[in-house]
């Protein structure tokens, strides 16, 4: 049988593809090698913010007297709460099996090769699938450097969200994002977390500021943090591991390996169909996704752009519609960012030390949460919203916010950036009293110093 398309990988950026290709009429045929899904609802987003909901329910029980509500020591299930993970992942396979049948995709398991530009095989059962054009969707798995020693206590994120036991006590090596939500997580079940970042802050290339009141918070909670050091020397036996930070040994139960992910793209054999590929593995790809060779498309993770579901799905939508003869592009520099960490991140666009590498003229507004009365009223006050704008045209560049619902709040910004809006315009649109939205609104107006919820600023 030949296709018009075949999609390789049904992660967020493979499947979305495949559905938006045959919706616009390509006979279309997806390829995976394990679960619909991919990284993100298998191992990465889904079941990750899963556990976070458990943990979330978990903070709110530990202070509902707080609230007026009496209730007995709260116990932890660990066993139920990947249960319910579980489910949830399942819920969301079924749901892409449906879109995809109801789309008339044809789905089959196998791990594909090409032989040519035109033919996959499937390694398992040798049969090949011919079709006229392909998207690359292959995604990324953990990195995990030579120095780091094989060993049970030392995992990644796959093994962790399946780990038998809530361990008593975690090393975390890394300070991204994955880091920063595992140890958040953990430490609010109970784990004694410790992070290790080589570079001088969490979440490197964050604004300064986020990053810097991110530390804050995960300290307060009880989190070891220790920035611009390496881990060395780690070691691993078969009840613990340890290593080195400085002259200080640190030791826990596990170390959880997150400094990033690199592309899968070895299996796909991609040089048999003459598809250039990074000395890092990645499938380099333009503005519409095309990859070097006529006719072979590469999104999400493998492609080595920003590594995030929504990047992927919107690369996805691109090539599809490529695919089917239209002319469609991606861009990626007002991409929102999430961190769920506790507080949450919501970030889009330029960070102040960006705008200062640029030498751009900056205004800055920032509102802190704790001035809202939704954030008190919820008792959520950590954080605040800081809305970076051009000091000649007033055009948002950037919008940082730490605390409640950040990565739900975030949207708001990410259309107004993309409809290129005025810190005057945004500050101008009446949001809805009392909610946490209020908190862009007042920095927007904060921007010209013309925020009514704090005081006046001193003329120098
Ligand atoms: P993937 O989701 O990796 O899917 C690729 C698919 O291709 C896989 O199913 C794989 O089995 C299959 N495949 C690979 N090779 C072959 C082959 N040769 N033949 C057939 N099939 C093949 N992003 C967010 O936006 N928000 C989050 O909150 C978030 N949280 C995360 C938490 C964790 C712990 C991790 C690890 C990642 C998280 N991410 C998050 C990142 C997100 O999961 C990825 O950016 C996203 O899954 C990339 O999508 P993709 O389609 O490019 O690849």
């Amino acid at each position: 049988m030949k296709y018009d398309l075949c999609v390789i990988g049904a992660g967020p950026g493979g499947y979305v593809a495949a559905i938006r290709a045959a919706r616009l009429g390509a006979k279309t045929i997806l390829i995976e090698k394990e679960n619909l899904g991919g990284t993100c609802l298998n191992v990465g987003c889904i079941p990750t913010k899963t556990l976070l909901a458990s943990s979330e329910a978990l903070r709110m029980v530990k202070k509902a007297a707080e609230f007026g509500i009496e209730t007995s020591a709260p116990k932890i299930n660990w066993d139920k709460m990947l249960d319910r993970k579980d489910d949830v992942i399942e819920k969301l396979r079924k749901g892409i099996a449906g879109l995809l049948k109801s789309s008339k995709v044809e789905v089959v398991t196998g791990t594909a090769s090409f032989l040519d530009k035109k033919t996959v095989m499937l390694s398992a059962s040798g049969k090949t699938i011919k079709a006229d054009k392909f998207i690359i969707a292959t995604g990324s798995e953990p990195l995990v450097p030579g120095f780091i020693p094989e060993s049970e206590k030392v995992i990644t994120s796959t093994e962790l969200l399946a780990i038998s036991k809530i361990p008593k006590s975690l090393i975390v090596l890394g300070g991204g994002v994955v880091g920063c939500e595992f140890a958040s997580l953990f430490a609010e079940l109970g784990t004694e977390v410790t992070i290790v970042e080589m570079m001088p802050t969490l979440i490197p290339g964050q604004d300064a500021d986020i990053s810097a009141a991110l530390e804050k918070e995960l300290t307060e909670a009880g989190i070891t943090v220790m920035t611009g050091v390496p881990l060395e020397d780690i070691k691993a036996t078969k009840k613990s591991v340890s290593g080195k930070v400085g002259k200080e040994k640190i030791t826990a139960d596990y170390l959880l390996v997150s400094i990033g992910r690199k592309p899968v793209s070895d299996s796909l054999k991609p040089e048999a169909a003459g598809i250039k590929v990074s000395e890092r593995g990645f499938i380099e790809v333009d503005e519409r996704c095309r990859t070097n060779v006529s006719g072979i498309y590469a999104i999400g993770d493998v492609s080595g752009r920003i590594q995030l579901a929504h990047m992927a799905s919107a690369m996805g939508m691109t090539a599809a519609e490529n695919v089917c003869g239209k002319q469609s592009t991606f861009r990626d520099d007002l991409v929102p960012g999430c961190i769920f960490t506790h507080p949450e991140i919501g970030t889009v666009g330029m960070t102040e030390a960006q705008c200062k590498e640029n030498n751009l003229d900056i205004n800055i507004g920032k509102f802190f949460f704790a001035g809202l009365g939704k954030a008190l009223a919820a008792g959520e006050t950590q954080g605040f919203c800081k809305i970076i704008a051009d000091a000649n045209t007033d055009q948002v560049l950037g919008v940082h916010i730490i605390g409640p619902h950040a990565a739900d709040l975030i949207a708001e910004a990410a259309v107004a950036m993309n409809m290129e809006v005025t810190a005057k315009e945004l500050g101008k649109a009446i949001h809805a009293h009392p909610t946490l939205a209020e908190a862009i609104m007042e920095a927007a107006h904060a921007v010209h110093g013309d925020c009514v919820h704090m005081p006046p600023v001193r003329k120098k």
